[in-house]
Order: structure tokens, then C-alpha cells, then sequence
């Protein structure tokens, strides 16, 4: 099988888009390989082509692809697709059970699993090391590449651990990412080993996209105005989650009432904090046009993928150029114009320094919150390691007197010194822990149904006796041939009779411990000092941008984006005489 017709077969695709075909090209030759895509240039099909056509090359018809990742919600998202596609995808992540993990694991060895996404953190635990020698991969794709390089904006030192398994995996490895500073460039090729420098990319130039900055002291007045001026679907990125609502409603009032749709504000809002499932709402109804304006923070977009998105307005300064081209790129992407507007007031130059102490607290505040972290999850000093916390950042704040801000940041920096790794509120399972014993279970008088469901939990859940354990809705539904209302509805009737203990479904951030609670923190340059300077630098290249845009081919854009081209804004005194010089 070739990769065009894997393309065609599996994905039912007609053509590579740029850059794909000589990825996949290079991959299957064997060759360690880095591909620099934009976001939304198709960057999955690059692993998931050759990995069908190797599996299906294969004598035994075995392959698999380990994919790390570190976006939990997208990870899953992926497996979701390729089972649509009749394409076996598993995913093991922080949160899962023991047994859950195991029965992963047990699926890629004697099923034909293809691929098997994980999170970095799960590379750091000696046992899945151990299976994962066990299992058939053929390629090792590491998506969001940048996060292995600390000069990318999103450093995880698990993603160091993937050097390990190059070591006992002798695969190639396809690395992935938008990021395409020189820096963050050759750093992925170093840390992940490469055996020679092989980089494939696009151009980030696009033609069709007009990056504008517009200097205002009324920031408000000026979205109002480009919304009313540029028609179509758009997309306003503000900072502040409280803000975002503010925004919406305001637009709303002034250009709501020209919504025909009920139900759907024409101007609606987005952030982290919302429920998945109004998270969900209001992003299906934005990609259907029912909504045309999303405000939101930039947790919105990624991995959405609308075509006609015709304005991307930034309300804030981002934090690095890399995020602005990364957030304003989900304009124009069916190749016709949109603009991509920076709203920049004079003293927002000012105001962005207090990002750099909220990011990066003074030392002594971080080994506090450290400390203070252990006592409230009751570790001892030398002992901990491997446990997993579900914790509640807003309460563990308010209970030990701390700032939200500065204790949010310490918990990034912690993780990214090793001392412990939280991961931002995710989706966690929800938990049953059975109250009475078996002996009891006998007497009960329960109905048919809710002793059918005991049985089911005390099969699936070995444990659940003594520890409350993650239990799957759907699966549980299943077993019952019936659906996740009716078990939920009969796991709340028994919690009410105190038979269970039952844990809904919720939101939380999860801290894991890879090591034991230590006496000090020591936190390393390369964690704390060398990071808050590129932090630093990245900070400043934003506000000279917002300052100076007129110079859209300036020193700094070429510094960015390497050898490549810097986007064009289309209005500056530079821009408007090239145009002026072609159309002679
Ligand atoms: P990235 O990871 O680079 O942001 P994705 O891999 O998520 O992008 O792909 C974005 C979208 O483009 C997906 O919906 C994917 O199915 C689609 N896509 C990718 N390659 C092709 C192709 N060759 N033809 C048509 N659609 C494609
Ligand atoms: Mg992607």
C-alpha cells in the first residue's frame, strides 16, 4: 500500500496538502524527521498515513505509533475520529486506573491497535516503560514538539523522557509542531536525538491574511467598529475569563438584535471555567454560524478547525509573537482575505511587566506554596511519589491564604522543575466507593436493576470496597443494556441510601507526584531564572510588535520566523509600495 492510496483508503482523501506528502515520505524512508506545519495544515495525517502503511506493509500486519501529546481534550478527540474512521486508537493519560491502563496496554499487544496516544507524564513511570518494549511500535510521533525545548513557550520536562525511549524503541521519531523559531527548531532535533538534521515546513506567510494593529484609546469603541465593518464568523481573544462575559453582553446590546435565532446570541462567550458541555454548546454553535462572535480567552480554537473564520481581533497583548501568529492563524483558512487585528492602547506596554512577577514569583513564594501543598494533601516528607491528587487550586488558595495568581504560577514552575506535575482542569471520571459489605449486599431490597448494577461495579471495579474507584458511564450502560442517565440516575438512589459513596463526573486539575516530597526546592536556570528571561524577551518582541508594526518586515519578524517570510501586514508604508512596485 502507498501512502496515497492509505490517504484515499482509510481517510478518504483525495490529495496531500503541502508539506504532507514529503513528510509522510521521509517518515516512511525511516528518516528521523521534524515537520513545521501551521495549525490546521494537517499535521496528524504526517503519523497517521505511515503508520497504516507500515502496519499494513507488515508481515504479521502489526504497527503501532506511540503518540505523545500533552492536550488531554485533544488526544481524545483524535481517538474519537480514528474509530469513526474503523481505526483502532487508544489513549492512557493521568487520572486513569491502574486497571484502566492496563487494559490499554493489553488491547495494543494482542488487538490491532494503530495508535496509542499518551500523555508526557506517563513516560516517566517505570512501569508503563516496561510494557511499552512489549507492544509493536513502528514510529514514535511526538506531537507539540516545542514543548521539548525551553525556549518554547510551553516547556514539560517529561517530554525530555522521550530521549529515554528512543533508547529501547529503535524507531524513527516524527516530530510536530507550529513553532518555528530557529532556537525551538534545532532544540526538538537535539533533545529527541535526531541522527541528522531533517526539517520539512510550509511557509507561515499567507496571503490571504492582513495583520493589522490598531493604536486606540478606546478598545472597546474600535471592536465595536471592525465588527460592524468586516462581515462574517470572528473571533475576539481577551485575558481575563470575567471579562470575556463583560465583553459578550456589551456586543451584544449594541449588534445582538440583528441574531434571527433565538437561543443563540449573535455575540457569545467562551473560557476554561465554563462546563464542558456549555463549553461544547457554544463551540458547535459558533461552527454552525448560529453564533458569529466568540470572546473568548485562549482556550478557545484549539483543534477547532472552521474554514471561514473572517477576523481574529486580540483585545490583549499575548504573551510571545509565536502565540499571536499561532491565535490570529485560525483566520482565513479557506484562502480567502481576513484580517487579523491587535487592538493596542498606549499603556498596555506598562501594564503587561506585572506578567512577568505573576508568572514568575519570587523563589521563596514558590517552595511555599510547595510546602504548603504537601501539608494540605497530608505527604510526609520522603514519601509520595507515584500519588495522584485531585485538587481544587481555588480552594487550596482560599484555605492556606494564598494569592490565586502567584500560587497558579508556582504550580507551573514546580512541574516544570519536576517536583510535581498538575495538570489544568480536565475532565475527570466520576468515582464509586461501596459502603457496605458483601456479607450486607445479600440482604439488601433492591430492585432487579440496582442489584444488576452492584454486581456490574463489584465485577468491573476490584478494589471498590475499600477505595473509591473511577467508573465509565458507558460502559456500565452497556453491561446493563440500558443507558448513562438510567445508571446515573440509580447510582444517585443508592447514594442516597448510603449503599455507595458516588462521585459525579467533575471538572478538577489533577497534581501528580513523580517524586517523593522533598526538604527544599531548588529550582534550576534552566526551570526558573533562564525561563522568566525568555519570557522576558518573548514579552518585549510582542509589545515592539504592537509598537512598530509599521516595520512588518523588521529585524524582529525575520528573527522569528527564520528564513522564512514575515507575514505581511497589507497597510504600512512598506507593504503598500511593494504593491505599488508589483502592480506596474
Ligand atoms: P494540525 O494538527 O496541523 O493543526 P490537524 O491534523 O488537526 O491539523 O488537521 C486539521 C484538519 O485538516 C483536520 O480536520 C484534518 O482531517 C484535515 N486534513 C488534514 N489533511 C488533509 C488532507 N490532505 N485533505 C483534506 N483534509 C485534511
Ligand atoms: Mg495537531
Amino acid at each position: 500500500m502507498t501512502a496515497q492510496e492509505a490517504l484515499h483508503t482509510y481517510f478518504g482523501y483525495d490529495a496531500f496538502r503541502p508539506m504532507q506528502a514529503e513528510i509522510i515520505d521521509s517518515v516512511l524512508a525511516g528518516n528521523d524527521t521534524l515537520a513545521l506545519l501551521p495549525t490546521g495544515g494537517g499535521k496528524s495525517l504526517c503519523f497517521q498515513v505511515p503508520t497504516m502503511v507500515m502496519a499494513d506493509n507488515d508481515a504479521d500486519g502489526e504497527g503501532l505509533c506511540l503518540v505523545v501529546t500533552p492536550l488531554i481534550a485533544l488526544m481524545k478527540d483524535q481517538v474519537a475520529n480514528l474509530r469513526k474512521r474503523n481505526i483502532l486508537a487508544a489513549a492512557i493519560y493521568t487520572g486513569m486506573t491502574h486497571e484502566e491502563q492496563r487494559v490499554v496496554f493489553d488491547n495494543c499487544l494482542y488487538g490491532a491497535y494503530r495508535f496509542l496516544y499518551v500523555s508526557p507524564e506517563r513516560l516517566e513511570s517505570e512501569t508503563f516503560l516496561k510494557r511499552l518494549v512489549q507492544l509493536p511500535v513502528k514510529l514514535i510521533a511526538v506531537d507539540e514538539a516545542h514543548c521539548i525545548s525551553q525556549w518554547g513557550y510551553d516547556f514539560r520536562p517529561s517530554y525530555l523522557r522521550i530521549a529515554d525511549i528512543r533508547n529501547v524503541l529503535d524507531v524513527p521519531v516524527l516530530a510536530l509542531t507550529a513553532t518555528a523559531t530557529p532556537e525551538v527548531v534545532d532544540d526538538i532535533q537535539r533533545q529527541l536525538g535526531f541522527k541528522q538534521p531533517n526539517v520539512f515546513r510550509t511557509s507561515f506567510a499567507r496571503e490571504n491574511l492582513h495583520y493589522v494593529v490598531r493604536h486606540t484609546e478606546d478598545k472597546q469603541g474600535q471592536l465595536l467598529h471592525i465588527l460592524q465593518r468586516v462581515p462574517g464568523t470572528a473571533i475576539v481573544y481577551v485575558r481575563n475569563r470575567k471579562r470575556t462575559k463583560e465583553l459578550a453582553e456589551w456586543l451584544n446590546e449594541k449588534i445582538g438584535n440583528q441574531s434571527s435565532i433565538v437561543n443563540y446570541p449573535i455575540v457569545n462567550f467562551y473560557h476554561a471555567g465554563l462546563p464542558a458541555s456549555e463549553r461544547s454548546a457554544k463551540q458547535q454553535a459558533w461552527k454552525d454560524g448560529k453564533t458569529r462572535v466568540i470572546v473568548c480567552t485562549n482556550a478557545f480554537g484549539m483543534g477547532i478547525d472552521k474554514p471561514d473564520v473572517r477576523l481574529v481581533i486580540h483585545y490583549d497583548l499575548p504573551d510571545s509573537i509565536e502565540a499571536y501568529f499561532q491565535e490570529a492563524g485560525r483566520a482565513g483558512r479557506d484562502g480567502q482575505t481576513a484580517w487579523c487585528v491587535l487592538l493596542h492602547a498606549p499603556k498596555d506596554s506598562v501594564i503587561v511587566k506585572q506578567r512577568i512577577s505573576n508568572n514568575y514569583p519570587p523563589a521563596e513564594e514558590i517552595e511555599r506554596v510547595y510546602q504548603l501543598l504537601c501539608d494540605y494533601l497530608t505527604i510526609g516528607l520522603g514519601s509520595g511519589r507515584d500519588a495522584t491528587f485531585a485538587l481544587d487550586v481555588e480552594q487550596f488558595c482560599t484555605d492556606m491564604h494564598l494569592s490565586f495568581l502567584t500560587t497558579y504560577a508556582a504550580l507551573q514552575i514546580l512541574t516544570q522543575a519536576g517536583y510535581i506535575s498538575f495538570t489544568d482542569e480536565q475532565n475527570l471520571q466520576p468515582r464509586v466507593r461501596i459502603l457496605i459489605d458483601k456479607e450486607q449486599m445479600y440482604h439488601l431490597d433492591e430492585s432487579p436493576y440496582q442489584e444488576r448494577l452492584l454486581s456490574a461495579l463489584m465485577r468491573r471495579y476490584t478494589g471498590i470496597f475499600t477505595d473509591a474507584q473511577f467508573i465509565h458511564l458507558p460502559r456500565l450502560a452497556e453491561d446493563l443494556g440500558s443507558t448513562e442517565f438510567a445508571v446515573n440516575s440509580s447510582l444517585i438512589a443508592l447514594s442516597k441510601q448510603r449503599i455507595i459513596k458516588y462521585i459525579p463526573a467533575q471538572r478538577v486539575s489533577i497534581v501528580h507526584f513523580p517524586v517523593n516530597r522533598q526538604a527544599e526546592v531548588q529550582l534550576a536556570p534552566r526551570v526558573y531564572s533562564e525561563r522568566k528571561q525568555v519570557f522576558e524577551r518573548n514579552l518585549k518582541a510582542m509589545t515592539e510588535y504592537a509598537e512598530n508594526n509599521h516595520y512588518c518586515r523588521s529585524q524582529l519578524l525575520l528573527g522569528y520566523f527564520g528564513e522564512l517570510e514575515a507575514p505581511l501586514c497589507g497597510m504600512c508604508d512598506i507593504c503598500l509600495q511593494n504593491k505599488k512596485s508589483e502592480g506596474k
